[in-house]
């Protein structure tokens, strides 16, 4: 038997937002609650326990499920503070992004991509999703270790104590039809075979076991329909069913991809996803900010979910996508994307807030869904059975302080809406992962997070040719 499953932890907390055992979705504030883990998950939950036993780690505040970022690019996060000022699209961001990406070696990857998990940790994200497509050495070549770049990233997920599904991007055109460019070198392995190989190995590898944590597992991903061409989406598909992984793809962020993409096939890139059977409820469409109401129907009959990216697609002048429509698909979840913000609940507020602008009205969204999109939903996007305090599930747990001047005054009756609309990260008091408390009263207890990322950026850029 692991030392995983042997160990035992409690932690009382001073209120918990319980899942509701009867639907498994909507939940409801208790006090006084004493949950009791065995190995990387909660084996018991005591409610009306007015203060904490000998032993338990005392949680005071609300504690919610952990938090999924189900759509991440680490080494984004050196972009914040140095960009975000500038006029331009996203197209201009982009020359600025791949700058940076035509860099990056190793070392400085798992250095930035520790200190982004590890912030990412401190603002109550317990589980993210990679979307990792910098695979190769500038020019293409593979380094000897055809996989190090995403092993890297699994090492910095678990410095940072968070759980990470590495969704490893097949992208292998600059364009529809079009070859990849000096940058785009990195992120291609020359074909789909080439792709499967590669990563066919590391989820071998990772399903026997590698992780002693269990916090990390492979996903798969079609970077988007300007970079896949339809025969290799369907073999990414493919494999992605056989394993049964989380498969992802940017989808319709752009008008321009759409137009590309009619231009090409006819149709828009949800109906050329769904034309090659790439949808189905192991798919996340992220973005999907640019749809017709045929793509909304497609992406609800397949049971599909969505990644919505509030702060970044606002960033980057994208548009706002319909998340009401949205609804009827197989869920919405959030991703923090390019890190131009890294808080979950201003993240997961934007998807209400962003409708309300839309739509002309409030209370699109109610506070109990949204909470669930950016927990329960999240998780399952990303292929962890988990994100909700329940017996059985997985112990990610976050406690949000009651005593900041952002949520002082709050009605708990309402605790969904108070901590939704009126939480930042910087409330995030308490961060347990797999059972094991990762940030303790604000602080990460291994990473000077701050620091790391001070010292990674911008050695980043030391790199970087201007
Ligand atoms: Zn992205």
């Amino acid at each position: 038997m692991s030392e995983r499953s042997e160990r035992t932890a409690a932690y009382w907390c001073q209120y918990a937002w319980l899942a509701d055992p009867t639907d498994g979705r909507s939940a409801v504030l208790a006090d006084g609650v004493l949950v009791g883990i065995s190995g990387d998950r909660i084996a018991t939950i005591e409610r009306g326990v007015a203060a904490p036993p000998a032993g338990a780690v005392r949680l005071d505040g609300v504690s919610v499920p952990g938090f999924a970022n189900a759509h991440s690019h680490a080494f984004h996060r050196a972009l914040r503070g140095r960009t975000h000022g500038r006029r331009g699209t996203f197209w201009t961001w982009r020359d600025q992004m791949y700058g940076l990406a035509a860099t990056l070696d190793p070392d400085t990857y798992e250095a930035l991509a520790t200190a982004a998990y590890a912030e990412m940790a401190l603002a109550g994200y317990t589980a993210v999703g990679e979307f990792h497509y910098l695979h190769h050495q500038p020019g293409g070549r593979p380094y000897d270790d055809a996989n190090e770049m995403g092993r890297r990233l699994l090492t910095a997920a678990a410095r940072a104590g968070v759980r990470i599904t590495l969704l490893d991007a097949c992208y292998l055109a600059g364009g529809i039809g079009e070859p990849v460019d000096a940058v785009q070198q990195r992120f291609s392995d020359g074909s789909a075979e080439r792709w499967l190989g590669r990563v066919g190995a590391l989820s071998t590898e990772l399903d026997g076991g590698s992780d002693d944590a269990g916090r990390a597992q492979c996903g798969v991903a079609i970077h988007s329909v300007r970079a896949v061409e339809p025969a290799a989406m369907a073999t990414v598909a493919r494999f992605a069913a056989e394993r049964n992984m989380a498969l992802h793809a940017h989808v319709s962020e752009q008008p321009a991809e759409n137009e590309a993409c009619l231009d090409a096939y006819g149709v828009t890139p949800v109906g050329l996803l769904h034309r090659h059977g790439i949808l189905g409820d192991r798919f996340t469409a992220v973005h999907a900010t640019h749809l017709t109401t045929d793509d909304i129907d497609v992406l609800a009959a397949t049971r599909s979910r969505c990644c919505i990216c509030p702060t970044t697609e606002r960033d980057l002048g994208d548009g706002i996508g319909p998340t009401a429509e949205l609804r009827r698909t197989g869920g919405l979840c959030i991703g923090s994307d390019s890190h131009a913000v890294v808080d979950p609940f201003e993240e997961t507020r934007a998807v209400e807030l962003d409708e309300r602008l839309r739509a002309g009205r409030r209370g699109v969204h109610d506070p109990g869904a949204l909470l669930d999109a950016a927990t329960r939903s999240g998780y399952a996007a990303l292929g962890w059975d988990g994100g909700a305090v329940a017996v059985g599930g997985l112990a990610d747990v976050v406690t949000v302080g009651l005593d900041s001047p952002r949520l002082a005054g709050a009605d708990l009756d309402e605790a969904a809406g108070a901590i939704v609309f009126g939480a930042s990260a910087a409330d995030v008091r308490h961060v347990v992962v797999g059972g094991e408390l990762v940030v303790s009263d604000g602080a990460h207890r291994t990473i000077d997070v701050a620091a790391e990322l001070d010292r990674t950026v911008r050695r980043a850029w030391t790199l970087v040719q201007r």
